[in-house]
């Protein structure tokens, strides 16, 4: 579903990715953990496209992110394209980010409206089946503002399903919530993960990721320092610098 190939990325003179070579398979949940800095968002930025990499290929569901290919040469995709390529990548961040001034229901059905076209009418039934989906039938209609840090990322959830992606991004989903809100998060991408979505997640929850986690990715100043299960990776690291990180977040 999304292949790395020597991917860099620099801002100005520092270089935050230094070719980074990873592969996720489809229906594979791959944890994304390392150090603050080491670039683990900044590479999911780049999976969407919402930044440009330097150097290296990086293919989503085949087909090379914010370029094409003619010959052996690559050309820039317009933003309408990219914006194409985007439709099919659902992300969610730390902060839940929903439109304030809409409920959970109208938050989700916001984008399949406007982007996709769809009727209000089918929007609205296929946004009340997503928050039914992620424990919020009885929420529907309330504003951010009046749900809990856990029901909001769970309509942000909801909100990402709604556009039918074929991938998931998740940066660090549960880092803002109280701690007694963190499971009920974790809990629906468990169940998002059995029911087969390819998803990347960036977390801090090895509980999760050993257990949910089919792939599992060090990363450390901008460089893939150990991949594997979760939990050979966790419960052996081969590097120094993966063991003193597991050693402050375990
Ligand atoms: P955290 O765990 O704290 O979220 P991270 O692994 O997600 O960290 P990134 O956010 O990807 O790290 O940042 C990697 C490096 O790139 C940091 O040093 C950061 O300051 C830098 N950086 C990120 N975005 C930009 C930007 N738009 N302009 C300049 N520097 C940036
Ligand atoms: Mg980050």
């Amino acid at each position: 579903m999304v292949r790395a190939e020597r991917v860099h990325k620099s801002f100005g003179l520092v270089e935050v990715l230094r070719g980074i070579d990873l592969e996720v398979r489809n229906g594979e949940v791959f944890c994304l953990v390392g150090p603050s800095g080491s670039g683990k968002s900044t590479f999911l930025r780049c999976i969407n496209h919402l930044e440009k990499i330097n150097a290296g290929r990086l293919w989503v569901d085949g087909r090379l992110v914010g370029y094409r290919q003619k010959g052996d040469k690559l050309y820039e995709m317009r933003e309408r394209e990219v914006a194409q390529q985007r439709r099919d990548i659902g992300m969610v961040f730390q902060r839940f980010n929903l439109f304030p001034h809409m409920t959970a229901l109208e938050n989700v059905m916001e984008a399949p409206v406007q982007v996709k076209g769809k009727s209000r009418r089918e929007a609205r039934e296929s946004a009340e089946r997503l928050l039914e989906r992620v424990g919020l039938a009885d929420r529907m209609r309330n504003y951010p503002a009046q749900l809990s840090g856990g029901q909001q990322q769970r309509v942000a959830i909801a909100r990402a399903l709604a556009m039918e992606p074929k991938l998931m991004l998740f940066d660090e989903p549960t880092s803002a919530l109280d701690p007694e809100l963190v499971g009920e998060v974790l809990d629906v991408m468990r169940q998002l993960a059995e029911d087969g979505m390819t998803m990347i997640v960036v977390t801090h929850e090895m509980g999760f990721a050993r257990e949910v986690g089919d792939s599992l990715v060090f990363m450390d100043a901008g460089v893939v320092v150990e991949a594997g299960s979760p939990r050979e990776v966790l419960t052996n690291p081969r590097h120094e610098r993966t063991r003193a990180f597991l050693s402050k977040v375990l």
